[in-house]
């Protein structure tokens, strides 16, 4: 709903939610305690960038992704050394660890014995039916759940023949290699079906849907650089989640790994699925701004990136109808003319110098945040 006060964007809160095709009923797998599928909330992953074999940087660099919300974390493994830094990286980090394989049923059988808590492994691409049941019954022994992750730019020659590069061709592959783990009694499975093309994931998730229970991994890969990727990315992981489709997503970008954290709690945020940190409301600017509010805007989103509670903080260009519009917000700034309003649920707190206004903001903030996990 769009403001009827003033010719401007500012949202108005409509207090509904969005009616979302009922969730698909998929079977639960747990992956180092984190659940997935079932009723279990989506859940963020990604992957780390690192040199694997490099144990320090690669920890280093998975903390962060913990400290900005990342659940569960892939790391690639090509060779044995790599398969062999897993146990003690595990050792320095809180989420559970996935380590990502292609061909080489070795380095899955290490990746297990290190203690990894899934793989992401394509049971058809690691030679004889021999290999495929000893990695499964690697993974049966220690509990641990693999990812069939089909790509559309890597899917099987004679697919491609017979399907064309289309979503059948992705979900015929998909059950290839859910039929080579079935054939082992294995069903601690869940299924990526991966493209960089928005219409061609939907329609292959939803065909895939029709024929298993598995949980689904959604999201669109190699989707782009940070902004085209994150809104290509929207756009895909939303139309799945609003047919019902995922259990648990990575997105994909061109940039460094915590950004895929951001931009996923952004998406489920935006689709009241998940709430963690601000949800920041800041209006479009137009010609009644006399504040620098893109900037203020900007460094408002900065400064409280370390708030994990969540709350709904505006940033509003002008003093008449800032307040007002974003009374929904839990705090906010109006700017005016050198000088703003600092307001929480509409209600203004204090005036001030247009320099003031962030560090108090952010006092508020801070402050009600420590008040209430005081009380
Ligand atoms: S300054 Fe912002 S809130 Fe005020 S009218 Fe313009 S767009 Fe709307």
């Amino acid at each position: 709903m769009l403001c009827d006060k003033v010719n401007c964007q500012a949202q108005l809160i409509w207090g509904g939610s969005l009616e979302f095709k009922e969730r698909r009923k998929s079977r639960q797998i747990v992956l180092g305690g984190v659940a997935i599928g079932g009723p279990a909330p989506v859940s963020v992953q990604s992957m780390t960038n690192t040199d694997t074999r490099d144990i320090a940087a690669t920890a280093a660099q998975i903390k962060r992704l913990e400290k900005v919300g990342c659940e569960l974390v892939r790391v690639a493994v090509p060779d044995e050394a790599a398969a062999f830094s897993l146990a003690a990286i595990k050792e320095q980090i809180s989420i559970p660890l996935l380590a990502d394989i292609h061909f080489n049923h070795r380095l899955a059988l290490i990746a297990v014995e290190q203690g990894v808590d899934g793989l992401r492994l394509n049971p058809g691409n690691i030679g004889s039916a021999v290999r495929v049941r000893e990695v499964v019954a690697a993974c049966k022994d220690r509990a641990v759940p693999i990812r069939i992750g089909v790509n559309g730019g890597s899917l099987e020659k004679d697919l491609l023949i017979r399907y064309g590069p289309t979503p059948e061709a992705l979900v015929e592959s998909a059950l290839g290699h859910v039929r080579l783990l079935e054939k082992e009694n294995f069903t601690q499975i869940k299924i990526s079906l991966k493209s960089s093309d928005v219409p061609a994931t939907l329609a292959a998730y939803r065909e895939l849907a029709t024929r298993v229970d598995y949980p689904f991994h959604i999201g669109i890969t190699e989707a782009g650089t940070k902004l085209r990727g994150a809104i290509k990315s929207a756009a895909g992981i939303a139309l799945l989640l609003a047919d019902g489709l995922g259990d648990t997503l990575r997105v994909s970008l061109t940039a460094p790994p915590e950004d895929e954290i951001f931009v996923a709690f952004e998406i489920l945020k935006s689709l009241g699925l998940r709430k963690r940190g601000i949800e920041l409301i800041s209006c479009p600017t137009c010609g009644r701004t006399e504040i620098a509010l893109i900037e203020l805007a900007e460094r408002v989103e900065d400064a409280l990136t370390h708030i994990d509670k969540p709350l709904k903080i505006a940033v509003m260009g002008c003093v008449v109808n800032g307040p007002g519009e974003a009374r929904h917000a839990d705090f906010g700034i109006a700017g005016g003319k050198g000088v703003g309003l600092i307001f929480r649920k509409g209600e203004i707190l204090k005036k001030l110098p247009e320099s003031e206004l962030l560090s108090a903001l952010v006092a508020e903030v801070e402050n009600y945040v420590a008040d209430t996990v005081a009380s």
